[in-house]
């Protein structure tokens, strides 16, 4: 049955008002609270002329007023579009256009990164800062929203693409979409939940754990900017049971010397998404860290979602799992015909949680689909891989960062495995770079963990890879650029490698 996230608030607020619904350091919001909330924005909007299915952009980083904004205007009707705050003020008006707000919440700092640009959309200030109307006076007291009636294919957010491989596309992901995230909380015991929040709001990887918490009436404990030390304290303070945190947050954590000191025993679910996870770090956290640990292989784009329950599943951490129960995920050539069962093929991905297309783009949107014999519906994910002989699914790369070199296809991650093996290697990533005889060849990059020598280290891995796939170059950074979800942005150590070869 479909239901909707503000009816279900509202149900938390008669039933259980002054649990607490939001934590932020010192600060917290009851659902009583969340509820008036809501409403108050709602009413604010609704006076402010915007239209249901309407976009309202949120620019800021996460806080309470933030996550009132959002929840407030699905009250209302409309589809809140958070935009990442580490944007350019340039990229934060382009998005704010594209998708067609007549209303931005900024706090100060987005704010001034935006400085005085020219908006279509009114400035609302999320935290009292100058930005145009504050909040507190933008909302009525006391009064009422105008009932919306919200069918399950009204968009229910907008969300940016992580923009890991071009421009952030808007992703319109309808309610039913959502819906199929919260459904499946009542399993993870959402309910009596302690959620930390330890990723951005604008991201999905963040929202599909946070939605849950709150449609089941658990508590969210939201976190500004990470530290691996700052999230232990504060999950034992809180006796948090479940997290959702990207590989890197895991990988810095467990690196903790104290790790063990910490008590942990409140966790149930930790679960993991949105980047390659390592199966050592996946045995090591399984190991270590109490109650399961679940990875979730899928897109803020929806389509097909595999499930890996780590704990239970020792034997198969190098895969990102199975499809999750109603996904249907297929594997299709260049020609866009399925591949042979055990054969490597791009993903593509079908189930009740698709997005509706890329906002205002339909070239876009149909580049993404793929049909079935059937004309059934599929989106395609854009990455590689195979099925084992379980219906396992072993993740190889992004399709863009295949490397086709002297007319082999070379996967990066076949190279980075070998890579990181090196005692010299701490992190690193491997990509294309064009090549006058090979078409592309692959150059490495790594942080390095002692003084071994660039030049000893490349010797030593080129040993261990095969003739077609040695690299051409090996560089030592201080850091992977990442994106703000932990991502490695390949396209700019692509771009720095042939700025310096230039
Ligand atoms: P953009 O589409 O703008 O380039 P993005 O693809 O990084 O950005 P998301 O929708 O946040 O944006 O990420 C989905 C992608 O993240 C997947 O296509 C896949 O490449 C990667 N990913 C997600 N989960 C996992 C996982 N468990 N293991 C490995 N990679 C994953
Ligand atoms: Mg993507």
């Amino acid at each position: 049955p479909f239901g909707t996230l503000p009816d279900l608030i509202a149900a938390h607020a008669r039933e259980r008002g002054s649990k607490q619904a939001i934590v932020h350091g010192a600060r917290a919001i009851d659902y009583a609270t969340l509820n008036r909330a809501m409403d108050a924005v709602a009413v604010a909007l609704q006076h402010a002329g915007v239209t249901q299915r309407e976009a309202v952009a949120i620019v800021g980083a996460v806080g309470i007023e933030y996550a009132c904004a959002f929840l407030g205007a699905i009250r209302a009707g409309c589809a809140p579009t958070p935009i990442a705050p580490s944007a350019t003020g340039d990229q934060i008006a382009a998005m704010i256009a594209d998708c067609g707000a007549s209303v931005v919440f900024l706090d100060a700092g987005a704010a001034a990164s935006l400085g005085d640009r020219p908006l279509a959309a009114t400035r609302v200030a999320l935290d009292g800062s100058d930005a145009g109307i504050a909040y507190e006076a933008f909302a009525i007291e006391g009064a009422q929203p105008d009932p919306v009636v919200i069918a399950p294919d009204d968009p229910f957010n907008i969300i940016y693409s992580s923009g890991t491989t071009g421009t952030p596309k808007g992703i319109v992901q309808p309610h039913a979409m959502r819906w199929a995230h919260v459904a499946r909380g009542d399993a993870a015991g959402f309910s009596e939940a302690v959620t930390m929040i330890a990723t951005p709001l604008y991201s999905n990887t963040t929202l599909v754990s946070f939605i849950p918490t709150l449609a089941w009436g658990g508590t969210a404990v939201l976190m500004g900017k990470f530290d691996a030390r700052g999230f232990l304290e504060a999950a034992q303070r809180n006796r948090a049971t479940h997290a959702m945190l990207v590989p890197v947050q895991y990988q810095r954590i467990m690196a903790l010397p104290d790790f063990d000191a910490f008590d942990l025993s409140s966790f149930r679910l930790k679960t993991c998404t949105s980047a390659p996870f390592s199966a050592a770090l996946k045995a090591d956290v399984v190991a270590r860290w109490p109650g399961l640990l679940v990875e979730y292989y899928g897109m803020t784009e929806g389509g097909g979602t595999c499930i890996l329950n780590c704990t239970a599943h020792p034997d198969k951490l190098h895969t990102v799992g199975q499809p999750a129960p109603g996904h249907d995920i297929r594997l299709i050539d260049d020609d866009g015909c399925e591949v042979a069962a055990g054969e490597m093929g791009e993903v593509v991905g079908r189930s009740g949680a698709m997005m509706s297309g890329y906002h205002g783009r339909r070239t876009a949107t149909s580049e993404a689909e793929w049909f079935d014999a059937e004309g059934r519906r599929y989106i395609r994910h854009g990455d590689v891989g195979r099925f084992d002989e379980d219906g396992f699914l072993i993740l190889m790369d992004r399709k863009k960062d295949l490397i086709i070199s002297g007319g082999f296809n070379i996967y990066p991650s076949d190279l980075e495995a070998v890579l990181g093996q090196h005692r010299a290697v701490r992190d690193c990533a491997v990509v294309g770079v064009p090549s006058a005889q090979w078409g592309e060849t692959p150059v490495g990059f790594y942080v390095a963990a002692d003084a071994t020598p660039a030049e000893a280290v490349l010797a030593a891995v080129n040993a261990g890879l095969g003739k077609t796939q040695r690299l051409s170059a090996l560089v030592v950074v201080d850091e992977l650029p990442r994106s703000a979800i932990g991502k490695v942005l390949k396209r700019e150590l692509r771009e720095r490698y042939m700025e310096g070869a230039a």
